[in-house]
């Protein structure tokens, strides 16, 4: 349930709707918008009498929310969610592009793919240390070793660092050591994992699941978001389908039912959706004209030799060519690079 206010109001009349509210036992959230403030309501909302309310001279309009997710909805606040890392702003105007490999290697590829990718024009900075795999014998990540070659490229190239959370052991490391953690799409639902990275106040992006629905995917931002962390970015990163000539089928039209739905930034993921490098230029192009906050791109100096995801890595020089014509596509919706 939502409470729109009417304009004006002082903030000791505000905070005694809120105590009343709470005194029910729901937990009252404000969000003040341009010229609206809004009382959003969470939990067991039937303790509530709406008409009541809507008689209370303080009221606009009560307004009842059918979607199972309330704090990622976007009747619960209209504006756009823009999240700060490191002093630049994710869901703004300028678009975020994260790039780098699929896994940290070595201390020398990650800094020189992150001194590359940097001056290209990239915003952050990503790298796999834990690798969720689908084979155990599979390359499983450098893992803390990894995290401290992402620490050095970061200090050595000021890039925010992008890096997958498996394991809720970790938190403690990656809220300290992490600019934005990765939850993977292995991991969408893990709700363990979701409560604690509520209770922390890091970035999260989070992925869509292989199979998951946009309400599915939205519902486990609204289990980090109901633990106090606002901070989610979502990322669609191509679901299964019956079609088998790319890893993945990139759900484009996730970013217009997400806009609709929630006020969180979403960004796309079209190495991981294509599984093929050539793919990547085209799916880019698709993703910041349908209105995308950005991009999130798998790029390797020696893609042949990776240890994981080579196929669908493009060379720094071929994310050079790929952001100059992002430059060209991003004024037209609106959008600066
Ligand atoms: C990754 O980003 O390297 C990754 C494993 O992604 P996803 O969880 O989308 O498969
Ligand atoms: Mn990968």
């Amino acid at each position: 349930m939502v409470i729109i206010l009417r304009s004006n109001l002082s903030r000791l009349e505000i905070e005694g709707l809120v105590s009343e509210i709470e005194h029910l036992g729901v937990n009252a959230r404000i969000t003040e918008g341009t010229g609206q403030t809004i009382i959003g309501l969470v939990g067991d909302t039937t303790k509530i009498d709406r008409n009541k309310w809507q008689a209370n001279p303080l009221v606009e309009r009560v307004m009842i929310i059918q979607e199972p997710f309330k704090r990622a909805n976007r009747r619960f606040k209209a504006e756009d969610t823009i999240i700060d890392v490191c002093g630049k702003k994710i869901g703004g105007k300028a678009l975020t592009l994260i790039a780098g490999p699929c896994s940290v290697e070595t201390e020398e590829q990650i800094v020189a793919i992150a001194r590359e990718v940097k001056k290209l024009g990239a915003t952050a900075l990503r790298g796999g240390a834990f690798k969720p795999r689908t084979s155990p014998y599979s390359f499983q990540g450098l893992e803390l070793e990894g995290l401290k070659f992402l620490k050095i490229a970061r200090q050595e190239t000021g890039l925010p660092i992008v890096t997958e959370i498996m394991s809720t052991d970790m938190i403690d490391t990656f809220a300290d050591d992490v600019d934005i953690i990765q939850v993977g799409a292995r991991n969408m639902q893990n709700f363990d994992l979701l409560k604690q990275l509520g209770k922390i106040n890091k970035p999260i992006l989070l992925k869509r699941g292989l199979a998951a629905t946009i309400e599915e995917w939205i519902m486990s931002a609204e289990y980090i978001m109901a633990g106090g962390n606002d901070n989610v970015i979502l990322c669609e990163r191509g679901i299964r389908t019956v079609e088998n000539y790319t890893r993945n089928t990139l759900d484009i039209s996730a970013v217009p039912v997400v806009k609709k739905l929630s006020h969180l930034p979403i960004i796309l993921d079209p190495s991981h959706a294509a599984g093929l490098n050539w793919m990547v230029d085209p799916l880019s192009k698709a993703a910041i004209a349908v209105g995308a906050d950005g991009l999130i791109i798998e790029v390797h100096n020696n893609p042949a030799q990776a240890l994981c995801d080579g196929q669908q890595s493009i060379t720094p020089a071929e994310f050079g060519e790929l952001i100059d014509k992002l430059r060209v596509i991003a004024p037209v919706v609106g959008r600066e690079i």
